[in-house]
């Protein structure tokens, strides 16, 4: 491609640029889940776009893809060893005990948009440089927090109109029920080692669940008469998962139990969940998340429980499909007359402020330049200044032309419904 256009730099493998047509998608997604969260009392939070390594390979886990594989890290010159975060939850978790925001209002409920790092081979729906929207509950192991949270994610999905969405649930259960579980899992492993992929052979010890996610079909059919953990919950593990599921049920969520969820990082407790789309290929979650009741403890903080989940924005399109339509404008403000360039500027300023969108003729175009202009840029109205003063307003749908007192133009646009 490069010597076809003559372009000499590429954007890096992996990544891409967002551009303005794009980039309308992007901001619809991103305001409709800022509504969604703002009506739930979430607040925003910004973490940086590196950290140290060590926050993801003890946050994240040392055993997962993630860690081993994904990471772009280095070594800044103070000698620091340096990662770009490919994920939110243990940033997030960073900031909350840095901050001490045990001391605020629990839970602590708080958002974030934007890119996340991940070196892995780019195909459909994954990228090197991608973006999440994600939302964590800090501070309460209630089933009710999980439910709500599934419940946002829900909404977002159906308020953006992603078609063909299912919700699949497991529970990992609480990390001591678990480890009488994992010993299990770990004997039909080894006792099946031979039919195993390298990668899941190789961490049978140190993370038996990604057997579950393995893609390689003799270790799927390892998987499918392998012990599973929903099946083996007990106690309090038990009846939340049941509290969950009530929930969502008397909240209209449809669900799916599926015994063979994991998901791809170490700090997942008890509920656990996945939203995966059947217009998307191998790459179907959309998004996902779970409880991480360990976590921040980690990380250094006391106990604190927390539910969280994020999704993907490049898989949300890709799900949606078509692209966004043009955005089009209200008005174009002409000029039959190079020197009505100043009255343009201040319609336009006036325009604005009224709240329409109006554009003006930056380049010295001639009338019939200006008009076509108009036209490929979607504009619904275009104002024609004559340089006697008086001006026309031209529906660029109809055709139809009439003059217009530029004093009352705001109204007269207005009263059009633009
Ligand atoms: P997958 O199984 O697809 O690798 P994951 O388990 O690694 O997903 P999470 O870490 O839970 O995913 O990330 C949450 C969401 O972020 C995913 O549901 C997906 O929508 C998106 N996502 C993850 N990795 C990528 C990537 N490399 N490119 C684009 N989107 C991604
Ligand atoms: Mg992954």
């Amino acid at each position: 491609m490069a010597s076809k256009t003559g372009t000499r730099y590429q954007a890096p493998r992996g990544t891409f640029d967002v551009l303005p047509d794009a980039a309308r998608a992007r901001a619809r997604i991103e305001q409709a889940a800022a509504a969604i969260f703002a009506r739930a009392g979430y607040e925003q939070i910004s973490t940086p776009a590196f950290e140290d390594t060590e926050l993801f390979e003890r946050g994240v886990g040392r055993s997962t893809d993630i860690v081993r594989k994904e990471m772009f890290t280095f070594e800044d010159k103070g000698g620091r060893s340096i990662t770009l975060r490919p994920e939110g939850t243990a940033p997030i978790c960073r900031a909350y005990v840095e901050h001490g925001m045990h001391k605020l209002a629990q839970p602590v409920k708080l958002f974030y948009a934007g890119p996340f790092f991940r070196h892995e081979r780019p195909q459909a729906g994954r990228y090197r440089q991608f973006h999440q929207i994600g939302a964590e509950a800090i501070g309460t192991d209630t089933p009710l927090a999980d439910a709500e949270a599934i419940m946002l994610l829900a909404d977002l999905l159906a308020e953006l109109g992603v078609p063909g969405v299912e919700l699949r649930l497991g529970s990992l259960g609480s990390l001591e029920a678990r480890r009488a579980y994992l010993e299990e899992l770990k004997a039909h492993l080894r006792a099946n080692e031979g039919d195993l992929s390298k990668d899941v052979r190789e961490r049978i010890e140190i993370n038996p669940l990604r057997a579950f996610d393995a893609d390689d079909a003799d270790t799927q059919g390892v998987m499918a008469s392998a012990p599973k953990l929903v099946e083996r919950l007990e106690g309090e593990d038990a009846e939340h998962f049941a509290e969950v599921r009530a929930l969502l049920e008397a909240a209209g969520i449809a669900f799916e139990i599926d015994p063979t969820l994991v998901r791809g990082l170490d700090y997942y407790t008890r509920t656990i969940f996945s939203f995966v789309c059947d217009r998307l290929g191998a790459q179907s979650e959309v998004g996902g998340g779970g409880r991480y009741d360990g976590l921040i403890e980690q990380l250094g903080g006391s106990p604190t429980p927390a539910i969280g989940w994020a999704a993907g924005i490049e898989r949300i399109l890709l799900a949606l499909g078509e692209a966004e339509e043009a955005g089009g404008r209200d008005v174009f403000l002409a000029v039959a007359d190079p020197g009505q360039g100043r009255r343009a500027l201040a319609l336009a300023g006036e325009l604005r402020h009224a709240g329409f969108s109006a554009e003006l003729d930056l380049v010295g175009r001639g009338l019939k330049g200006q008009l076509k202009h108009a036209d490929r840029i979607g504009a619904r109205h275009v104002v024609i200044l004559e340089a006697d003063g008086s001006a026309q307003l031209r529906d660029m749908q109809s055709g139809a032309q009439l003059p217009v007192d530029p004093a009352d133009l705001v109204d007269a646009i207005g009263g059009e419904g633009a």
